[in-house]
């Protein structure tokens, strides 16, 4: 071999081992986490970053099935030249390699203000022909370069305005040989073409983000489900204990305060021996669904026991707390589709009902019996 050819090789071989190198330490970053949002902050970092594939600005689509469409979760990028110039410059001179920049916790809170990051959260995009090239992307699964006049000028619409895109490169996101995402990466500020061997790795890289989503998310539902009763699929008594300790913990540093509530209904066995077994199941079923919605979204709700359910409600004080009690005893005595079941509730809140010898449930558990022993479809504190 001559000796030009043989540095070419070389060279090859290098960049070849550079590249490989990369990947593999974007691999076990991946693998420390199994939370889907610290997933996706490691694959854009990993895009953004000098020592990974060092685009200017990375975003993440994921395609929600039942809406079919892709959904924006994550922007990772400067807002303007000034902020990029800003960054980059920073990163140079103290030498911020990738495992630094992913440690960044802190990263989380400027993520919150950035507004890149908060315009792609916004984006919504119907997954057909003519959405554009994101939407593509998810349909034909395969990468797309808009670097020609022509292709900038088809391609314009509506999300390209929004996110400022001039050039940029999409891939699609897979597991196995579904398309679950988009990756979409420009050089916004400093405006270096995007060449094939861009496309080549951040494709490569597509393929191990697209298995690290995959792998987090059915992480995820398993949680859910093992710590969901299969009755009513609301959390099971374990998890419920868990939650209510954490709720304790966290309140207890940060003086906040909640309230629980045990409900229990009333003549359940009466219910059962008249209408049968299965009869009663689907009680347990509606009664879960009502108390789902009647409650708000921070609230957790859980099947304690049998018939018996417990529900802790942040941030609310006793006095809130009844009027939602009141709503929810309403709620069940007048639902059509409940019969005419009623329920028992007790109130217990933290701190003032707390003590180290006598916990919250069973605080709540004595005004339960309280109002059982007062004549049922009532509240008692
Ligand atoms: P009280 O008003 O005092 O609460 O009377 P009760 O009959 O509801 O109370 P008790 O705790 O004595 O009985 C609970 C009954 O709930 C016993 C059982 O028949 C019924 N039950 C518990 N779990 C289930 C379940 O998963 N499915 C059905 N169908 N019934 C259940
Ligand atoms: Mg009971
Ligand atoms: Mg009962």
């Amino acid at each position: 071999m001559d000796t030009v050819k043989e540095k070419a090789y070389q060279e090859e071989l290098a960049k070849a081992r550079a590249e490989l190198e990369m990947l593999y330490d974007i691999g076990n970053a991946m693998r420390t986490t199994l939370n889907l949002e610290e997933i996706l902050y490691v694959i854009l970092t990993a895009a953004t970053s000098h020592t990974g594939l060092s685009f200017n600005r990375a975003m993440l689509f994921l395609v929600n099935e039942k809406d079919n469409r892709l959904e924006g979760k994550m922007g990772i990028g400067p807002d303007s030249a000034e902020d990029a110039s800003m960054i980059w410059t920073y990163i140079e001179k103290n030498k911020i390699g990738l495992e630094e920049l992913i440690g960044i916790e802190t990263q989380f809170d400027h993520l919150k203000k950035s507004r890149l990051n908060q315009t792609v959260k916004s984006i919504k995009i119907p997954i057909k022909e003519d959405s554009g090239i994101i939407a593509l992307t998810a349909l034909d699964g395969m990468p797309f370069t808009i670097n020609t006049p022509e292709a900038k000028q088809k391609m314009n619409n509506e999300f390209s305005k929004l996110l400022d895109l001039d050039e940029f490169v999409t891939v699609p996101l897979k597991a196995k040989d579904k398309v679950i995402g988009v990756l979409l990466a420009d050089n916004r500020f400093n405006k270096k073409p995007i060449t094939n061997d861009a496309v080549r790795i951040l494709t490569m890289f597509a393929n191990q983000a697209g298995l690290a989503i995959e792998n987090s998310r059915l992480y995820e539902q398993t949680v859910v489900l093992s710590n969901s009763d299969s009755l009513t699929s609301l959390w099971n008594h374990g998890y419920f204990q868990y939650l209510l300790s954490e709720e304790i913990k966290r309140c207890s540093l940060v003086k906040s305060y909640f309230t629980l509530l045990m409900i229990d209904i009333d003549n359940f066995k009466i219910f059962n021996d008249t209408h049968g077994h299965q009869a009663g199941d689907s009680i347990l079923k509606e009664i879960s669904r009502l108390f789902r919605d009647v409650s708000r979204k921070i609230d957790i709700v859980a099947r304690y026991g049998g018939e018996e359910f417990g529900i802790i409600l942040p941030m609310t004080k006793k006095e809130e707390a009844l009027i939602l009690s009141e709503r929810i005893r309403k709620a069940v005595e007048t639902a059509a589709n409940l019969k005419n079941i009623t329920v028992s509730i007790g109130v217990a809140s933290f701190p003032e009902d707390w003590s180290k010898e006598e916990n919250l449930i069973a605080k709540a558990d004595k005004a339960l019996y309280e109002a059982k022993k007062l004549g049922k479809n009532r509240i008692c504190t």
